[in-house]
Parts: C-alpha cells; sequence; structure tokens
C-alpha cells in the first residue's frame, strides 16, 4: 500500500520563523523543504526570476523541479524527489488556497500549520528595522483575519513556545500532523537541504557545524520602555484579542475540515497585483 502524500503548509506573517519551521518539518530522509517556492512560479520580485539553492552544488534537485509547472508540481515532486511529505512555507494566501482545493484533487493531504508569534515579539521584529509598532500590529490582524476568512482548515503553533521547548514542541506538531518524530528532528542544520526564497539568515544557519535554534532575544532598553503602552493598546484591540484567542485556542491540534474553504475579495485583488508584479518587479536584495 503506498502511503498517503502530505503536503504541509507553513502560514504566518513575515519574520514569524516559517524558514525554520519549513527547515525542521523536512529534516527526515522521507521529507522535503521546499521553502517559499511561489515566488518561482509567481514572481513578484527581481531576484525570483533564478533559482539560488541554499546547496549551492551544481547537481541540486531543483535542476528538475523548476520545470515542472504549477499545476502538476507537487505530485511530480512528490515522484521525483521519492518522498511521503512535501513542507511548503511559501505563506502567500491565494497560493495556500489554490494549493488546498487542487491538492486535495490530487489525493494529497494538505494541512497547514498557522505559525504566529506573540505580539510584542512579533513588533520587535519589525521595529528593529524601522517599522512603527501600529503598522506592525495592523500586519499583524490583516494576515490573520484574511487567513481565517478563507475557512482553510489549520494547527496553530506557536513561536515563543517553539524556540522556549524545540523538542516536545516539534514532537507534539509531528503527532498532530500524523508524521514520524525522532529525537533530534529538530536540529535541521543536520540535513542537507535544498531551500529556496526563505530567510537568507537562517538558510545560511544550515551551512553552520554549530548550529542552535535562538532563544528568544533579550529586548534593548528603548523597545523595553515602549512595551507598557504596547500592552495598553493590544489589550484594547478587540479584534487582535479575538485573533489571539483563536490562535490558541487551536494550539497544537487541528481544526476540522469541515467548512468549505473560501476565495474572498482580496484573494483576486492579490492575484491581480501579482501579476502586475510579475511584469514590473520590485527591486529587492535578500536580507542578510
Ligand atoms: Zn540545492
Amino acid at each position: 500500500m503506498t502511503k498517503k502524500r502530505k503536503l504541509i503548509n507553513i502560514c504566518g506573517t513575515g519574520r514569524s520563523g516559517s524558514t525554520m519551521v519549513d527547515l525542521i518539518l523536512g529534516n527526515d530522509p522521507r521529507a522535503f523543504s521546499l521553502g517559499e517556492v511561489h515566488a518561482w512560479f509567481r514572481p513578484f520580485r527581481s531576484h525570483h526570476f533564478k533559482i539560488i539553492c541554499s546547496c549551492g552544488r551544481k547537481n541540486c534537485p531543483w535542476e528538475q523541479l523548476k520545470k515542472f509547472s504549477e499545476d502538476e508540481f507537487y505530485q511530480k515532486c512528490f515522484d521525483w524527489l521519492d518522498v511521503d511529505i512535501l513542507v511548503d512555507s511559501s505563506k502567500n494566501l491565494p497560493w495556500v488556497i489554490d494549493n488546498n482545493l487542487r491538492e486535495k484533487r490530487n489525493n494529497i493531504t494538505v494541512y497547514n500549520v498557522l505559525l504566529f508569534k506573540e505580539p510584542i515579539n512579533f513588533y520587535h521584529s519589525y521595529w528593529k528595522r524601522g517599522t512603527r509598532i501600529d503598522k506592525a500590529r495592523e500586519y499583524f490582524k490583516k494576515y490573520y483575519l484574511r487567513f481565517f476568512s478563507a475557512n482553510l482548515p489549520y494547527i496553530t503553533l506557536n513561536y515563543n513556545e517553539l524556540v522556549a521547548d524545540p523538542a516536545g514542541t516539534i514532537e507534539a506538531l509531528c503527532n498532530a500532523l500524523e508524521i514520524p518524530y525522532f529525537e533530534g528532528k529538530e536540529r535541521f542544520w543536520n540535513k542537507e537541504h535544498h531551500q529556496v526564497f526563505g530567510s537568507m539568515g537562517t538558510r545560511k544557519q544550515v551551512e553552520k557545524a554549530q548550529s542552535q535554534i535562538r532563544k528568544q532575544e533579550e529586548f534593548p532598553p528603548e523597545y523595553k520602555k515602549l512595551i507598557p503602552a504596547i500592552r495598553s493598546d493590544d489589550e484594547k484591540d478587540k479584534i487582535l484579542q479575538d485573533i489571539l484567542c483563536e490562535l490558541k485556542s487551536n494550539d497544537l491540534k487541528l481544526t476540522n475540515r469541515t467548512k468549505s474553504i473560501q476565495k474572498p475579495y482580496w484573494y483576486y485583488l492579490s492575484k491581480l497585483k501579482q501579476k502586475y508584479r510579475q511584469r514590473f518587479p520590485q527591486e529587492w536584495k535578500y536580507d542578510q
């Protein structure tokens, strides 16, 4: 009997640790981490027109994978790579909706892992790169509200819990996804990966022999001073509180699959925007 093939989407906002979770779940001889592969089929930035794999080798599997078409991509990847699990950290919601609908017809089980950081850590990731707190809060709310409005089945993973207890959290996640866990799976740098378009910082970690999962960073004094006001604004924000409540109630457990997946108005808008960007891509340098 052939095993049921599984596609695991890692969803969540930018800077939520998705590249790392992608590599951890891909750390299995029967799994493969695809990275943010939507950028290859639906490019929107200048560096998306060329595949630069993290392995840097000549006989990289991407030489073959990049030839497959979007419609048959996952199926052909399963066959050609001879794996049971594919992990995709594209996060882009129209892409995720499309692959959920398409792969169901192809008899592939699709799981959506919805990753999130506690808001205070999330804002900090943006604040230290020059984004205002209120902008970061709006971005956080927009992504998760959109995700919920598509009715995708999902399981949430709290990044703060993951870095506090990598082994325990990953084992619980694997149990929920019904995929094998082995001791040390979280040490993703022990496998050679072929990840494309993900966080360069995490991809570079794969190359280091003495790697580790970074604990939550200590906030600088300037940020600490802002925390009481941020917390007070967060508490007053009803929508944010509802989102957090929803996220936390599905921590490491699957929501049911009974609702039908929706394509809300923003699905069409973001597809149009992508088509425009494909012709006029944003200039972009990898963040180091
Ligand atoms: Zn490669």
